[in-house]
């Protein structure tokens, strides 16, 4: 058991989560450089929660005739590393050390094609409604975890979508709370 968390973990796979594999990936051009989180959030269709709709767009298997906002958006490829839901579950799409396909057009500190040197965490929300305890709870564990196997990843490195993607993107949106974030993760590494 142990051996199989370990070679779980060598492989770029989160230990006991969901793991819904999307094809919507590549390759990184760089493996070794791995030094940006980004948070977004999502919601299908937008403003509800629940259900396997997200996991079906990442999959490339959303039935567009469901919703006429999924017809506007059938056309997408595109998925995200790790998704958190309402209930703070999470599920992976994307092996870390591959490309996932979140931010599009992008640039962090001067530098465009945030995909290729970051990683992408979506939580299910929207820019009208708080996030949820159990879902910043999970996002804590989930960014410690993280900035312990891909230690480029530094405090000054997770940024919002909004912060790579402005005038286009928003997300994670006016309730995300950065301060509350990071304090509790701060709190949890020194615990
Ligand atoms: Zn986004």
């Amino acid at each position: 058991m142990r051996q199989n968390i370990k070679k779980n973990e060598e492989q770029g796979w989160l230990p006991n989560v969901r793991k819904i594999p999307s094809p919507h990936f590549d390759q990184r051009p760089d493996k070794q450089d791995i030094s940006l989180l980004v948070i977004h959030y999502i919601s299908l269709p937008p403003e509800q929660f629940g259900g396997t709709y997200i996991d079906d767009f990442f999959q490339g298997k959303l039935d567009p005739s469901l919703h006429p906002y999924f017809e506007e958006i059938k056309e997408l490829r595109v998925s995200a590393h790790c998704l958190i839901n309402r209930q703070g579950e999470i599920t992976q799409y994307v092996n870390f050390n591959d490309r996932a396909w979140h931010a599009g057009l992008s640039c962090f500190n001067g530098r465009e094609k945030c995909n290729d040197f970051a990683i992408g965490i979506e939580l299910e929300g929207s820019n009208e409604q708080p996030f949820t305890l159990p879902q910043y709870q999970a996002l804590v564990k989930l960014t410690d975890y993280i900035m312990h196997h891909y230690p480029r990843i530094t405090l000054d490195r997770i940024v919002g979508h909004c912060d790579i993607s402005p005038g286009r993107k928003i997300d994670p949106g006016q309730y995300f709370d950065w301060k509350y974030y990071f304090s509790s993760l701060k709190s949890a590494k020194k615990a």
